[in-house]
């Protein structure tokens, strides 16, 4: 059973395919997918996504890319929704949040500085519901463990994780997980794959970030939910170890670190 932690499943790439997106998924063992929300006008597609397929889980959340339009009462609107969210057995984290200063116009010191309030006012509420976050993390690994370790959630994920063995160790002290998805199935990105084969396996949690970060084998065409088993191989053959250990280790690391993700279906939970 594989766990996809970073999918935005209600993108317009998907049409009207994301459920059965979400179906072919769970055909190939893909027994939860995350799906991050991005700005106030997708919270509740997010939530009707996941509450409509049987695999899905949600987070809330304002994404680095989309704080220029954000305005002040999209935070109040966020704390709204979480509050209520938080009787959501399928609401599981904040996210998709963080820092972008990779896109030249976020890079502009206004708006650097507009993603870096709506980043901490986002982690304070994530540390006021208890709840783990779901990181964007683009040339601001520093800054962005800074504000973290400033303002603890309950731990969380580093999405499409991309930084140095230091940063990895510094995320996973905080409680973090690493996500590791499509990029580490290019043989060229020696860093990633270095970093997949040597952290500790507990460490690690997969995703696709469909439709974006296509692997190897798809580029440059859409990523999709049920690619996750054939990226969960390659981390296996990376580490020398079983594909089936792989999807249980990395499943319990996801469950472990959004604790609030609903059992599978048919599938006995530990603590049922
Ligand atoms: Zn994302």
């Amino acid at each position: 059973m594989w766990i996809d932690t970073h999918c935005h499943l209600d993108a317009h790439e998907f049409g009207n395919e994301s459920a059965a997106q979400a179906a072919l998924a769970a055909g190939q063992g893909v027994g939860m997918i995350v799906i991050p929300a991005v700005e106030t006008a997708n919270f509740a597609i997010v939530a009707g996504l996941a509450a409509s397929i049987g695999n899905g889980c949600y987070a809330l959340g304002i994404h680095p890319i989309y704080v220029p339009n954000a305005q002040e009462d999209d935070l109040r609107v966020l704390r709204e929704r979480v509050a209520a969210a938080m009787a959501d057995a399928r609401f599981v984290a904040l996210g998709e949040i963080g820092l972008d200063f990779f896109i030249p116009m976020l890079t502009e010191p206004a708006m650097r500085e507009k993603q870096i309030y709506f980043f901490r006012e986002q982690l304070k509420i994530a540390r006021d519901f208890g709840l783990p976050v779901l990181m964007h993390v683009r040339r601001s690994q520093d800054v962005v463990l800074k504000h973290v370790r400033q303002i603890a959630p309950a731990g969380g994920i580093a999405h499409a994780f991309n930084g140095s063995a230091q940063q990895a160790q510094a995320y996973i002290d905080l409680g973090f997980k690493l996500g590791f998805g499509g990029a580490m199935t290019f043989t060229r990105a020696l860093q990633i794959r270095r970093l997949a084969a040597e952290l500790p396996l507990e460490s690690i949690v997969l995703e696709t970030d469909a439709p974006d970060i296509s692997p190897a084998w798809v580029h440059p065409g859409r990523n999709s939910p049920d690619q996750i088993p054939r990226i969960g191989a390659v981390l296996a053959e990376l580490r020398g170890v079983t594909a089936q250990q792989v999807a249980a280790v990395t499943s319990g690391n996801a469950r472990a670190v959004l604790p609030r993700m609903p059992g599978i279906a048919g599938v006995r939970q530990e603590n049922d």
